[in-house]
């Protein structure tokens, strides 16, 4: 008999607008959204009952109910009303102030402060009471992320036998790490995610170092893959997630997109192009990336005039005062490179500081000679993906950090440590100068990877294996 499915997020993946003085809503963007929304359009269609998407709205109780006929046909929505204080506590105080950096190794950055771990656990109870009116034990529950790492706990105190998967979309650190953290919020927050059946993480190294922290701070004993609590099995899983391969690969001849690389194409001339895109944030390496492209053209003056770089920057969590800090260290340094470098007919980046169309983004890369992504700590990093899957012509070069979880699939692309400018110079050098069979030979290696790897094995992965220790847990009884 088919179940039903709750996915949990922080958001739900719509937005809701104002049309004059009516509300009207439209769907939103974004990996998860498109990852999970991905699954759930095509391959995971027929596989339950009914589906529903629960988070926070974005808006009151009064405008959401202002708004009519908001089902998409894939799933129902389930909002999730907090008020806005105690969000923005929750949000970009703990999630984004203290999770984010801590996971992403940045531990300076981190802000620990009660009022924020209050209001994280407050939402968190917010969203498991709103649950406990709505879910039946033969419910299948999937969480996703950072923002809701003590759900499956609440959860699970509810509800003894529902089948819960949890995944996280960002890395989780070392035990070194994560014992920064005051040890009363380290244990709920390990509660929270052992009230899972299944956890999930992008890679085997990040599953170890969840195992390695319930160990020491729980010493509680696992054989790698899964761990007996309170007489329960859970299994912890490295399951990398994937991209539409298909809808990123048959891009490359949208008329749209077409359009949008003529255009490109135009515009770099016979120069090479250089490519990145990523969210504004402090993980992504740009700062270095330039220091990188500074120590390139340093090294290699008779590229100047004969390459540019077009780097694009969307904006993201602007009320946080780090985030606004490193935009302005980064507009500065583009404006001290592009003086030093160019001059009225000639610079050597393009700078765009906002969002991108589907077809720009693709018109990008696939455009461009070689796309440069240098984050200094990166979950998996998407674009590298993206990248590989649109270039149906074989062609382009891949340099990408190995702090990225993707590093990890695309080792045929140039790796690089983004601390080391020089040999981020290096890797671009021969990239540019990279003869067309070996770019082949390393895309199609790649291209291989992510299509056989791609969104929807990952999803299917990952019910299966929640159906698979539900299977266990049934024979311990
Ligand atoms: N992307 C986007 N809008 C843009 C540019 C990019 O939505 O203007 C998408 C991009 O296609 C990719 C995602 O944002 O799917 C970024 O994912 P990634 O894992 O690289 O980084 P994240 O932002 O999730 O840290």
């Amino acid at each position: 008999m088919q179940k039903r499915l709750y996915i949990l997020s922080n958001r739900l993946p719509l937005t809701i607008e104002k049309e004059g003085a009516a509300y009207t809503y439209r769907q939103s963007s974004g990996g998860l959204i498109s990852a999970v929304g991905a699954y759930l359009n095509k391959e995971g269609k027929e596989d339950f009952a009914e589906k529903y998407w629960v988070g926070v709205p974005g808006c009151t109780e009064k405008v959401w109910n202002s708004v009519p006929d908001k089902e998409n046909g894939d799933y129902k929505y389930v909002p999730v009303f907090v008020n806005n204080k105690t969000y923005d506590y929750y949000y970009n105080g703990f999630s984004n102030s203290l999770i984010w950096p801590l996971f992403h190794y940045f531990p300076s950055y981190a802000d620990y402060r009660q009022s924020y771990f209050d209001a994280y656990l407050e939402v968190n109870r917010t969203f498991a009471e709103q649950m406990a009116s709505v879910l039946k034990e033969d419910d299948i529950v999937w969480i996703h992320d950072y923002h809701l790492l003590p759900l499956a706990g609440l959860l699970r105190n509810k509800f003894p036998n529902l089948t819960i998967g949890f995944f996280l979309h960002i890395p989780f650190p070392s035990f070194e790490l994560f014992r920064v953290i005051p040890k009363r919020w380290q244990r709920e927050i390990l509660s929270g995610m052992l009230g899972a059946d299944l956890i999930g993480f992008h890679t085997a190294d990040y599953s170890r170092h969840f195992l390695n922290c319930v160990e020491k701070i729980f010493d509680i004993q696992h054989d790698g893959d899964f761990i007996l609590r309170d007489n329960r099995k859970i299994k912890v899983s490295a399951l990398p997630i994937g991209i539409d391969y298909e809808m990123f690969n048959n891009a490359y001849n949208d008329i749209e997109v077409i359009k949008k690389r003529a255009e490109y194409l135009r515009l770099k001339q016979d120069k090479k192009l250089i490519f990145s895109v990523d969210r504004l944030d402090y993980t992504k390496g740009i700062y270095n990336r330039l220091k990188g492209y500074d120590q390139f053209l340093k090294q290699n003056p008779e590229y100047v005039g004969k390459v540019v770089f077009a780097l694009v920057v969307v904006p993201s969590r602007d009320t946080i005062g780090k985030y606004a800090e490193k935009k302005k260290d980064i507009d500065e340094y583009i404006g001290d490179l592009n003086s030093r470098y160019g001059d009225i007919g000639s610079q050597p980046i393009l700078y765009q500081y906002g969002h991108l169309s589907f077809d720009e983004l693709v018109g990008l890369y696939t455009a461009c000679d070689l796309a440069l992504i240098t984050p200094l700590r990166d979950g998996m990093n998407l674009v590298s993906k993206e990248f590989i899957a649109t270039r149906k012509d074989k062609h382009g070069v891949l340099v990408l950090s190995e702090m990225a979880g993707a590093a990890h699939e695309l080792n045929n692309a140039l790796l690089i440590n983004p601390n080391d400018y020089y040999e981020i110079a290096d890797k671009i050098k021969y990239g540019l100068e990279m003869k067309p069979e070996e770019q082949e030979r390393r895309i199609m290696a790649m291209q291989k990877q992510v299509e056989e790897n791609d969104v929807n094995s990952w999803a299917k992965q990952f019910f299966y294996q929640m159906k698979e220790v539900k299977d266990i847990q049934g024979r311990l009884h």
